[in-house]
C-alpha cells in the first residue's frame, strides 16, 4: 500500500483582523487581493477610469490613486462611483483631502505617518469620519519617509525602526478607538522588508499591505517582489499585496497574480470583469455584466470573462480576459484573449458567451 500523496501547504495565516475595503474584505481568512496603482493624473476623470477598467479586466482587486492636489479630490466622487473596484485614495500632507476621500466613497485612505505628524490633533477626526462612512485606513510607512527621530534613533530605516513608526502610528487610531486599518512597512530592499513585516506581525493582529518600494524595471521588480513576497506569504504573513514595477500598472497585477497563484494563495476560478464604463460606452455594461454573470455563474472552471461598453478599447483593455464582449452599435464583438472571433447582435451576446465559455470549458479538459 503506498503513502497518499498529501499536497504540501505553507504555514498557516498569520492571524490578523478583518477589515472591509469597500466590498472587498482583507485580513483574517479572506483571499489575499492584489492591488495596483493607476499611473493617470486622477483628475482626468476618463483616463482614470479607463486604466482602472484595464485593471480590472486584468484580475486587480483595489485600486490606489494619488491625491495630490484639489482638482484630484474632486475627481475622487466620481471615479468612486464609476469604479467596480474599491478605490484607494492616497494622501500624503493634506488632511483636507483625506475627509474629501472619505466623503468621496473611497473603499480606505492610505495615509503616511512621516507626515502625518503634522495633523496628530485631526487623528480623532479622521477616525470619527472613516467610522462613519465605513471607510478603512492604510497607515503606509516607508523608508523615504520616515520620521527624522527615528531615522536618527535607530542610524536609518531599519526594519525595527520601520516598526517602531508602524505602531506608533498604529497606537494614534487605537488610542480613539478606531481599529480598520491595514499597516505597510516598504523599503526597496527585500531582506530589511521580510524583516520588518515579521517583527510586525509579531506585535499585532493589524491587516498586513505588503510592499517593496522603487523595486525597479519589470525584471528587477519582479524578481525583487517575488522573492520578498514569497519569503512572507510562505511563512503566512500578507494579507494585500502592491507589486511596485517602473512599469505599467497591468503588469504588476500579473506579477502579484502569479505569485499568489504560484504559492497556490489564488485559484482561479469562473470570474467576471466589468469595466466601468465612460464616455465611450454605448450599451449598458450594468445591465449586461448581470446578465452575463446569471447566464454563466455556474462554471466551474477557471475562466475570465469581460464584459466591456466600447468596441474601441474593450477587446484591448480586456486582452488578459479569456473570453469577453465589446459593445456598440447594437452589436457585440466576442473576443479571446483579446482577439475578435465574431460579431453577433446585442440580444445574442449573453447565449453566445455561454456556447463560447463551454466550448473553451470542453477544450480544457475542464467542463
Ligand atoms: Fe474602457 Fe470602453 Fe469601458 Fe470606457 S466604455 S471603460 S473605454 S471599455
Amino acid at each position: 500500500i503506498g503513502t497518499p500523496t498529501l499536497k504540501p501547504t505553507l504555514a498557516t495565516r498569520h492571524r490578523t483582523r478583518k477589515i472591509q475595503v469597500g466590498k472587498v474584505t482583507v485580513g483574517g481568512d479572506a483571499p489575499i487581493t492584489v492591488q495596483s496603482m493607476t499611473t493617470t493624473l486622477t483628475s482626468d476623470v476618463e483616463a482614470t477610469l479607463q486604466q482602472i477598467a484595464e485593471l480590472t479586466a486584468a484580475g486587480c482587486d483595489i485600486i490606489r490613486v494619488a491625491c495630490p492636489s484639489e482638482d484630484d479630490a474632486a475627481a475622487l466622487p466620481e471615479i468612486c462611483k464609476r469604479s467596480t473596484i474599491p478605490v484607494v485614495a492616497d494622501i500624503h500632507f493634506q488632511p483636507r483631502y483625506v475627509f474629501a476621500a472619505i466623503e468621496a466613497g473611497c473603499g480606505a485612505v492610505r495615509v503616511n505617518p512621516g507626515n502625518i505628524r503634522a495633523f496628530d490633533d485631526q487623528v480623532k477626526e479622521i477616525a470619527k469620519a472613516a467610522t462613519d462612512h465605513g471607510t478603512a485606513l492604510r497607515i503606509g510607512v516607508n523608508a523615504g519617509s520616515l520620521d527624522k527621530r527615528l531615522y536618527e534613533k535607530f542610524g536609518g530605516a531599519t526594519p525595527e525602526a520601520l516598526v517602531e513608526s508602524a505602531v506608533w502610528e498604529a497606537s494614534l487610531f487605537e488610542d480613539v478607538g478606531f481599529h480598520d486599518f491595514a499597516i505597510s512597512v516598504k523599503h526597496h530592499d527585500p531582506v530589511t522588508m521580510i524583516l520588518a513585516y515579521r517583527m510586525l506581525a509579531e506585535r499585532g493582529d493589524w491587516p498586513l499591505h505588503l510592499g517593496v518600494t522603487e523595486a525597479g524595471p519589470e525584471f528587477q521588480g519582479t524578481i525583487k517582489s517575488a522573492t520578498a513576497f514569497g519569503a512572507l506569504l510562505a511563512e503566512g504573513i500578507g494579507d494585500t499585496i502592491r507589486v511596485s514595477l517602473s512599469a505599467p500598472p497591468v503588469e504588476e497585477i500579473k506579477v502579484g497574480l502569479e505569485i499568489l497563484r504560484s504559492l497556490g494563495l489564488r485559484k482561479r476560478n469562473f470570474e467576471i470583469v466589468s469595466c466601468p464604463s465612460c464616455g465611450r460606452s454605448q450599451v449598458d455594461v450594468y445591465k449586461l455584466a448581470g446578465e452575463v454573470t446569471a447566464g454563466l455563474k455556474d462554471i466551474k472552471y477557471p475562466l475570465r470573462v469581460a464584459v466591456m461598453g466600447c468596441i474601441v478599447n474593450g477587446p484591448g483593455e480586456a486582452r488578459e480576459a479569456d473570453l469577453g464582449v465589446a459593445s456598440g452599435n447594437g452589436k457585440g464583438q466576442i473576443f479571446i484573449k483579446g482577439k475578435v472571433i465574431k460579431t453577433v447582435p446585442e440580444d445574442e451576446i449573453v447565449e453566445t458567451l455561454i456556447a463560447e465559455a463551454n466550448r473553451l470549458g470542453t477544450e480544457m479538459g475542464l467542463e
